[in-house]
């Protein structure tokens, strides 16, 4: 599920990006190629400025001139006298000059268009020699030209050279340029790609981890509520059939089948409280070592029963107060002291105690029990995780010391648990 989920943010972020970035090339191609145009033919216009003021200077036109100029612009040039085709470039029969002499048709109809829509044109300019510019793409040759027309003089004798300038250069310009934008753009595509696959992935992590845990915790949770569950069925059912004297004994086995499912269930209801961030803290200003010696009165029978000698070692000095919610700190401390007798065998020892340094408390609960291994330290925390399942009893669902992990970390504190000298384990929780 979730990897069709990472192809499918992966492609949309990518797919995304990819076509912002397409839109911007266009752009940019756009205006550099038009601006290059623009360039080009401004450039031309000069050109033919320059030409134009040249033959309003000369009193002859030589071949040797027009063939300089040529070579020099990459200009083709056309001499018209009174519309006959001057000497140097007369348009005889030769396939490269018929071509050519297409060409100069093509052009003088573009000329011709161009004059017509433009009715201002420089035609009827008073001046000696005008000159129009223009593009128009080539039909016989498919190339595109920037073309001009210059008239010298206006009677019937008059010269019409004809400048064409072909774009071919700047048209593979254009394509290289365009070339080179495809390949970054298909560069950065992949790039995109690859980093959106990362990218996606790092976000889908902890969604994905904590969808594990969901499914771990249902599935943990269902596990843990049937054994209730199926012995309160059989129960029932063979109360159903039991002589009265006996179904006292099977009402009792659902009763207490009963409280164990409800404590799970609210074990679960706190911890599923926790993680849609509905954990009710309510912080006050509580004195931390009271409540200590209140849970050490109320542990202390427990502990008697398994013959377990419990102790509390309290500063001398006043502490300030603690900012915390007591019926949560309580809580955390009832965890860690049921623990503590659970996993401690007869004649051992616990101590409770607090301390104060750096504006910070510590409170420590100390066992000489079975100890856990460095290994299940960093497992304890997890929901429903228990050493040796065997070895809990039945009110033990791994879900207690998750809990306190919740509590203290909703207080903006951290617990801790180390090894005890001599074995057993130390509890700490730091607020
Ligand atoms: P449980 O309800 O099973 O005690 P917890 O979450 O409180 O669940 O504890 C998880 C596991 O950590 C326990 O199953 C037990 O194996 C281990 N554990 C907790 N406290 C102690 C302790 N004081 N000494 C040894 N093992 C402990």
């Amino acid at each position: 599920m979730f990897r069709k989920v990472h192809i499918r943010l992966t492609l949309l972020c990518a797919g995304i990006t990819a076509v912002i970035m397409i839109i911007m090339s266009l752009c940019y191609l756009y205006v550099s190629e038009t601006g290059l145009y623009r360039n080009q033919f401004q450039s031309f216009q000069n050109d033919i400025n320059t030409i134009t003021t040249n033959l309003e200077q000369q009193s002859v036109i030589s071949m040797e001139w027009l063939s300089k100029m040529e070579a020099q612009g990459n200009y083709l040039f056309y001499v018209l006298d009174g519309g006959v085709p001057f000497l140097y470039n007369q348009l005889n029969d030769t396939p490269e000059n018929s071509s050519r002499s297409l060409l100069l048709d093509e052009c003088r109809n573009a000329y011709e268009r161009i004059i017509e829509v433009d009715a201002s044109s420089e035609r009827n300019s008073s001046y000696a020699s005008f000159h129009s510019e223009f593009r128009f793409v080539s039909q016989s040759t498919d190339v595109e030209y920037f073309g001009s027309v210059i008239n010298m003089g206006q009677n019937a004798s008059s010269l019409e050279i004809i400048v064409l300038s072909s774009l071919q250069t700047l048209e593979k310009q254009i394509l290289e340029q365009r070339f080179h934008f495809i390949l970054i753009d298909l560069a950065a595509i992949l790039a995109l790609t690859v980093f959106s696959w990362l990218f996606t992935g790092l976000l889908l992590k902890p969604i994905m981890e904590n969808h594990q845990k969901q499914v771990q915790f249902v599935a943990s949770a269902s596990h843990e509520l049937r054994t209730p569950l199926a012995v309160i069925l059989s129960a029932a059912e063979c109360c159903k059939n039991a002589p009265v004297q006996k179904q006292e004994g099977f009402l009792k086995t659902i009763h207490q089948e009963g409280l164990r499912m409800s404590s799970l269930v609210n074990d679960m209801l706190t911890l599923s409280g926790s993680d849609n961030q509905r954990f009710a803290v309510r912080p006050k200003p509580i004195e931390l070592d009271t409540l200590l010696m209140n849970s050490y009165e109320a542990f202390d029978p427990l502990a008697r029963d398994k013959s377990i000698t419990l102790s509390i070692s309290l500063p001398d000095k006043a502490l300030p107060p603690c900012s915390a919610d007591p019926e949560r700190i309580s809580q955390v401390i009832s965890i860690l002291l049921h623990n503590a007798i659970s996993y401690t065998p007869e004649h051992g020892r616990i101590a409770l105690s607090l301390s104060y340094k750096k504006e910070h408390f510590y409170l420590s609960v100390k066992d000489n029990g079975i100890g856990i291994s460095d290994e299940d330290k960093k497992k304890i925390f997890d929901r429903f995780y228990r050493v040796e399942k065997a070895r809990s009893t039945k009110e033990h669902f791994g879900l207690g010391l998750s809990i306190a992990y919740e509590i203290v970390k909703a207080h903006g504190g951290s617990i801790q648990v180390t090894d005890a000298e001599g074995g057993g384990s130390i509890f700490t929780v730091i607020l």
